[in-house]
């Protein structure tokens, strides 16, 4: 398996796992770029976004709603964190599983810099 990711929900790799359920899992991202940054991930692999379909809005809509817990549990719903998702190279994916960033506690600069 080459997917880092598909390693990491497998158990065949380590991860700092905060969330996990039947659709979703979540855990720290390796290389933080703010206080909280948090990775939620789909278990069904899909490459990016691209490969999302009409068929898979309610794993879509699942995936933010377990942003919006974590955020809660993590304590900066109230203070405001970022979700993001990277999506091809330009737009600065790495990963090519699926997954949104949770960042929080800090500022974040506007969302084009
Ligand atoms: P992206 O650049 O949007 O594709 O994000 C990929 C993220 O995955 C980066 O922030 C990496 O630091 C993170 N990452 C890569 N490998 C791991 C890993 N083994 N465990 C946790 N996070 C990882």
């Amino acid at each position: 398996m080459s997917c880092i990711f598909c390693r990491i929900i497998a158990g065949q790799a380590p991860a700092e796992v905060l969330y996990r359920d039947d659709r979703t899992i979540a855990f720290r991202d390796i290389h933080p770029v703010a206080p909280v940054h948090v990775l939620i991930v789909p278990i069904q692999h899909f490459d990016s976004l691209n490969s999302l379909s009409e068929e898979d809005e309610a794993l879509a809509g699942h995936l933010l709603v377990v942003a919006r817990r974590l955020a809660e549990e993590l304590g900066v719903a109230r203070s405001g964190y970022r979700l993001v998702i990277n999506t091809g190279s330009e737009g600065g994916q790495t990963v090519f599983h699926l997954h949104l960033h949770l960042l929080a506690g800090r500022r974040m600069p506007f969302a084009g810099d």
